[in-house]
């Protein structure tokens, strides 16, 4: 049973903020800033893009409802909500889970995000390969 699946089934402890039958959110044990929560499908996957849209979409209105609880509680002026896919983008733990992040100004943490840059049309090559492969 993975982490997150047994802090789910309650085996290990965890300081909870919301539960309901599809999730439960919980407060991230090395957090960026304190108040960080992650959100948690019940349901054991990988990774978000092996979640269905409806499970998605479930996951999301959580997250949504969650990340103004945040902001609101603790009187944050910003949030990231982000979503590891994958060990390249830096998931260490593979059962899906969406973090929420306060942020305040002057917090001291910058996200170390580069600017590349798009040769010709490499850009419009990249739409058409990213568009061709939306499914529904
Ligand atoms: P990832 O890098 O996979 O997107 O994020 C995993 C997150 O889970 C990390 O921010 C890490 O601090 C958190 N985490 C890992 N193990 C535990 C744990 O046992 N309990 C809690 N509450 N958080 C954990
Ligand atoms: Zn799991």
């Amino acid at each position: 049973m993975c982490i997150f699946c047994k802090i789910i089934s309650g085996e290990i402890p965890s300081a909870k903020v919301y539960e309901d039958d599809f999730c439960v959110a919980f407060m991230d044990i090395g957090p960026v800033n304190k108040g960080h929560v992650l959100v948690v499908p019940k349901k054991h996957a990988e990774t978000f893009v092996d979640l269905s849209e409806e499970e998605a979409g479930e996951l999301f209105k959580r997250v949504n409802r969650i990340a103004k609880a945040v902001k609101k509680a603790l009187d944050a002026d910003g949030l990231n909500i982000i979503n590891n896919v994958g060990a390249a983008s830096g998931q260490e733990v593979f059962h899906v889970h969406v973090h929420i992040i306060p942020r305040f100004e002057n917090d001291g943490m910058k996200f170390g995000w580069r600017k590349l840059q798009y040769v010709g049309d490499e850009i419009k090559e990249y739409a058409e390969t990213i568009k061709s492969a939306i499914e529904g």
